[in-house]
């Protein structure tokens, strides 16, 4: 952890920046280098190579992530779901068992259910809001419990703590997906989780140019994943370093801006005739309104909300927003929007997805850096009958 900076605006600027400065330059190079001189080291990890993640892009990335996340030690990886498969198959050997939140993200519950599954990994899921459940599910051979800060298409958002406290009493590995909330919006470290994993796919890089993940908690730890990393092969690109780096040194002003707007929009869409419900943890509606709001400093910048008049009435509010594109990912600069029936669920049959709370009529919103009052506009005109 870098203790020389304390707030995470100046975290994201100055923290694992390279001192001296290399060649004086202000921005972080980019080493286009796959391997570096030798340079006397004797263990294979000591080696300069750039799969095994050690080149000072690499390098640098990883005392910035730390620090921001107030970890010991983080990693990159080749994608969100290169820091989910690392990290679990790190840390789980055939025979264990482990717990799951149940509305976890579409690549993860793939590999939950397919691969971890073929090496006789077994898993339960649990509802985040009620603990007594998760209690019931514990075994034995239980080794972990992983879930995400807010859940997607619907921002539930879990009794963390209550989790945390749980996982603690009962010797559980600890690993929160941390994605959607952000290192500005929640610090998961700080209440006592193990691991904090990232799809830097999304707000940490910010503008929908890269594919990349992290991993961040104690040393001992991520040294663990890092040996797994560097025989699996998930790393990251040097290019892809440079652009996470860049995009992660304005997080702060993108997701507070995101945050508000965010908040702006859910509760005009909130008061619309056309709207029946709205997803929104910053709204007094939701139900995991007071949960999230002891535990965030912020909302965040995504949203859901359901049309009424079922599937003809979302499909005909897609056609007829302006601003936002239609696409799947979120997190970016730009506003993206999505029908999570039709996109990231349409593999569920319309009962599962119901049972879910996922009607067709779901709008899925990730709320970009634009206007926030062109944004509202353009939202209300697409809903008019
Ligand atoms: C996108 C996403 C992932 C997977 O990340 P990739 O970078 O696409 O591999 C994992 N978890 C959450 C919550 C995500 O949104």
């Amino acid at each position: 952890m870098n203790s020389k900076y304390k707030k995470i605006e100046t975290k994201i600027i100055h923290s694992g920046e390279p001192h001296p400065l290399i060649d004086g330059a202000v921005s972080m190079p980019i080493f286009q280098s796959s391997t570096f001189e030798y340079w006397g080291a004797d263990k294979y990890e000591d080696v300069r190579y750039i799969r095994l993640n050690n080149t000072p892009n690499h390098i640098a990335l990883h005392k910035k992530l730390a620090s921001l996340e107030n970890g010991e030690e983080a990693l990159v990886t080749s994608s969100g779901m290169s820091a989910i498969s690392t990290t679990l198959l790190s840390l789980l050997r055939p025979g264990d068992h482990f717990l799951v939140q149940d509305c976890i993200y579409g690549g993860t519950f793939g590999l939950i259910t397919k691969d971890l599954k073929t090496l006789n990994i077994s898993y339960d899921f649990f509802d985040g809001n009620d603990i007594n459940s998760i209690k019931e599910k514990i075994r034995p051979e239980t080794k972990l419990i992983y879930l995400e800060s807010i859940s997607n298409p619907l921002m539930k958002v879990a009794d963390i703590k209550g989790i945390v406290k749980f996982a603690r009493s009962n010797n559980l590995t600890s690993i929160i997906d941390n994605t959607f909330a952000t290192p500005i919006n929640f610090l998961p470290l700080d209440i006592g989780f193990d691991l904090c994993i990232h799809s830097c796919t999304k707000y940490l890089n910010g503008h929908s140019d890269i594919v990349a993940g992290a991993v961040i908690g104690r040393g001992e730890m991520i040294g663990k994943i890092r040996d797994k990393l560097n025989r699996l092969g998930g790393s990251l690109d040097p290019h892809a370093c440079y652009l996470l780096h860049r995009g992660i040194k304005t997080l702060a002003v993108r997701v507070r801006y995101q945050n508000k707007s965010a908040m702006m929009i859910a509760q005009v869409l909130e008061s619309n005739p056309q709207v029946e419900k709205v997803n929104y943890p910053g709204l007094k509606s939701h139900p995991n309104h007071n949960v999230a709001s002891t535990l965030f400093g912020g909302y965040g910048g995504m949203l859901s909300f359901e049309l009424k008049g079922g599937l003809d009435a979302a499909e005909r509010f897609l056609k007829r927003v302006r601003i936002p594109i239609v696409a799947p990912s979120l997190g970016g600069v730009e506003t993206l929007i999505t029908q999570p029936a039709r996109t990231s669920h349409a593999s569920m049959t319309p009962e599962e997805r119901n049972r879910m709370g996922i009607g067709d009529n779901l709008i899925r919103i990730s709320v970009g850096l634009e206007s926030t009052e062109e944004l509202i506009d353009d939202f209300i005109q697409a809903l008019q009958n």
